[in-house]
Parts: structure tokens; sequence; C-alpha cells
């Protein structure tokens, strides 16, 4: 993004020591191990792709939580004729601080509904207006292209042993789980506007620093094995002003930002977050 326009392609800086996606890493394993691959091997380089469901679910509660600070109801992720196994939690959220999904708006394919479901849609065929993209990660880091919304990270295939109790046993194992991880995973998340709407950046913003502050809250932990410690997430809304070459000085440790950057920083700081959040602020006053 060149300018002062509302960029429509942001990046938000994800840094964590250890990320367990279930069991949804995609590797390329295949590619690297040439027949040789040996799970224990430090040298392997196995790179691969964390897909963005697991990351999207995170950023959306995030930006459900500051739509409550300001004070709005948010669109409850599920489909309000679902059959919820949990009527009563689904109706407690209703009780709270969520509306129905879709009920924020009368045609889904004319008028946008609340910020929610203006993004993320999801509802009669409506697609949300931001694309998240997945993460490519490499362990070399001068394969990653940040520009693309790629990262460094260490693919590990964790191995944990669940074993016998029983004294007479001598912790014979009972059974083996074996689980997908990445980690020191350092990079950019892509994530595309389809429309640009200033409070869309406002409400970007203001949820990665919320997420970022509450990182090691289990409720805002990203993936699997929070109580193992995996999952937090220094997180952090690259400036939008920035340009490409800019973008990866951000990665580059050998260098320290330049005087342009610095200036962008602070524009950015005074001028224009606080711009993006006065519509965002607006918008939820105006009960959309
Ligand atoms: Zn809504």
């Amino acid at each position: 993004m060149t300018g002062d326009t509302i960029a429509t392609d942001v990046f938000v800086r994800i840094e964590t020591d250890l990320l367990v996606i279930g069991d949804s890493i995609m590797t390329d394993r295949h590619h690297a191990s040439n027949g040789n691959y040996n799970a224990d091997d430090p040298q392997n380089q196995i790179g691969g792709i964390i897909p963005a469901f697991p990351l999207s679910g995170w950023l959306r509660h995030g930006m459900e939580e500051v739509v409550h600070e300001y004070g709005g109801t948010a669109c409850h992720p599920g489909e309000a004729n679902a059959n919820f196994m949990k009527d009563d939690v689904y109706e407690r959220d209703l009780d709270g601080s969520y509306h129905e999904k879709g009920a924020c708006t009368g045609d889904p394919k004319a008028d946008n509904g609340c910020v929610i479901f203006d993004l993320f849609g999801g509802f009669a065929g409506v697609p949300g207006k931001v694309m998240r993209r997945p993460i490519k990660f490499n362990p070399v880091r001068s394969s990653v292209d940040y520009t693309r919304g790629q990262a460094e990270g260490h693919y590990r295939r964790l191995n944990r042993n669940v074993v016998s109790r029983n004294a007479d046993d001598n912790r014979e194992p009972l059974r083996n789980a074996a689980v997908d991880a990445v980690a020191n995973l350092d990079g950019c998340w892509h994530l595309s506007f389809r429309k640009a709407k200033s409070e869309f950046v406002g409400l970007l913003a203001e949820a990665v620093e919320f997420l970022d502050t509450h990182k090691t809250e289990f409720m805002h932990q990203l993936g699997g094995a929070r109580n193992f410690g995996a999952g937090i997430v220094d997180c952090e809304l690259i400036n939008p002003l920035y340009e490409e070459r800019e973008l990866k000085r951000v990665f580059n440790r050998g260098k320290s930002t330049t005087n342009a950057m610095d200036e962008k920083d602070e524009r950015w700081t005074d001028e224009r977050r606080p711009a993006f959040i006065d519509a965002l602020e607006e918008r939820i006053e105006a009960g959309l």
C-alpha cells in the first residue's frame, strides 16, 4: 500500500514458541524426505502449511471481544437453526453480548449487517469481506517470503506416551500419541479485505492488540495443547503504511528501521489508527 488510502492487504506478525493445530498441519515432508526422512533428525528441513481455520477462529474471537468492549453485540458464530448440543449455552450467549447469526441483516445479499457479519459472512451464501489465508512456513529463513504471508517455522512431530499407572507394569506404555507441532514460528499472516472500509482496519488493529495483551489467557490462545504452554502468540499488526521492502526489513534482524519507517509509525499511531478506530466506534454505535 502506498499513500494513505485504506489498506486492503494487511499483515499480522505472529510469533510463537509452540503451535499445535490438532492433526491439521500439512507438511511437505514427502518432498524433503527423499525416502530418508527421520522425524528426529534436527537437520530435516520440512516446511508446511498452517490452515487458516484455527487462525480465523482466534482472530474472530478477539474481534468479538472488541465489539463487546465498544458496547456492541456480535454475530454468534453458529447458525441460528443449528442443532446445538448445548442449547442452554447458546441461549445464554444470546442473552449476553451476541445476537443470532444474521439477525443484523434483513437481506444478507443487500445489506452488510453488523461489522462481524460483514467481515466473516457465512450466511445465505454470502462470503465474508476478510479473506484469511493459510500461513506457509519454512525452517530456512532465506526461503521465507514475508510479503506473501509466510513464516519461519520448524515442524516437529511430538510423541507422547500414555503409560500404565499400575506399579506392577513399570510404566509400560499403553498408547502412543503423535502430535504435529510447529516450533519457533515467526512470520506474517496475510489478510485481504475484499472491500476497503476504515472500520475493518480499526477492528483488526484493536483485535490484534487485544489478543496480544490477553495471550496467556486460555480463551485467547491459538490451537491445541494450551494447557502445555502452546499457542501463546505475540501478535502485532504490521504498519499498513509500510511498503514491501519495509515489511521485509521488519524481519531482518541485522537491520533496524529506517527514518521513513519511523515516520510512518508516527503517522500510523497519531493519525491513521485513531481515524480507523473512530470509524469503528461510529459503526458500532449505529448498531451495525
Ligand atoms: Zn451480526
